[in-house]
């Protein structure tokens, strides 16, 4: 079941705050979504290849697809035709991947990358040390891969009740990513994506800085 209310201030909240809504769509039907989308919501996120590629096919063309869970290498290849941004990428091979299978459909496409924040092993992502290594290894190879964008950084806060422990984690991904912003060793001016916060704690991300959320159960109702 949609919420068309919450939708309906959630975005007049977030556009004045410049902050990019994210629908995360997972295990919802396309009815859902499509109600959002009459209402005018554009970016969809989802985290499962397959159900997202049934979804794709079965709604407007418009609409902006954003992976969000944790892909694998070998499942590129059904969402580059037209993913819009991955944002969970956390591993040189994926990056290089999403590069051969963007050049296979002549696309471009975007993506960021995924930093662990969380004090939780099941999080996946990279911290700051291995970001910068993927970075300055991206650099060294980047006439090879034109056909990708790192356009910032992604990240999930631990889920605890704790916070001063969330703004922490977020504080410490929007400094990361703004010391990134401000180098010169790859090509910043797409870098521009902070994504991070959802339904239980986008407020907490905005305030440290969050320009795209992804929430789910505050849009869709809770997932069974
Ligand atoms: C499911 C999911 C969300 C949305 O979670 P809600 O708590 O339902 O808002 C956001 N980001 C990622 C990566 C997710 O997997």
């Amino acid at each position: 079941m949609v919420n068309k209310e919450v939708w309906k201030s959630l975005t007049q909240e977030l556009a004045a705050k410049g902050v990019t809504l994210i629908a995360v769509s997972k295990t919802k039907p396309v009815g859902d979504i499509k109600a959002l989308y009459d209402l005018g919501q554009r970016d969809f996120g989802e985290n499962y290849v397959q159900e997202l590629v049934e979804k794709q096919t079965q709604l407007p063309t418009d609409i902006h697809w954003h992976y969000i869970g944790h892909l694998q290498s070998n499942k590129v290849k059904s969402i580059a035709p037209f993913i819009h941004l991955i944002h969970a990428v956390d591993s040189f091979n994926l990056l290089l991947e999403i590069n051969k299978q963007a050049l296979k459909n002549g696309r471009i496409i975007d993506v960021l990358l995924q930093m662990h924040i969380a004090d939780e092993e099941t999080k996946f992502g990279l911290d700051e040390k291995e970001i910068t290594v993927l970075l300055d290894y991206y650099d060294t190879q980047k006439e090879t891969l034109k056909n990708i964008r790192i356009c910032g950084l992604m990240g999930m806060a631990t889920n605890t009740d704790n916070v001063k422990q969330v703004h922490a984690e977020f504080s410490r991904l929007h400094n990361f990513f703004k010391l990134l912003a401000g180098t010169n060793f790859f090509n910043k001016s797409y870098f521009s994506v902070c994504s991070m916060g959802m339904s239980a704690d986008y407020e907490i991300a905005i305030e440290e800085g969050s320009n795209m959320v992804r929430i789910g159960s505050l849009l869709f109702g809770s997932r069974a």
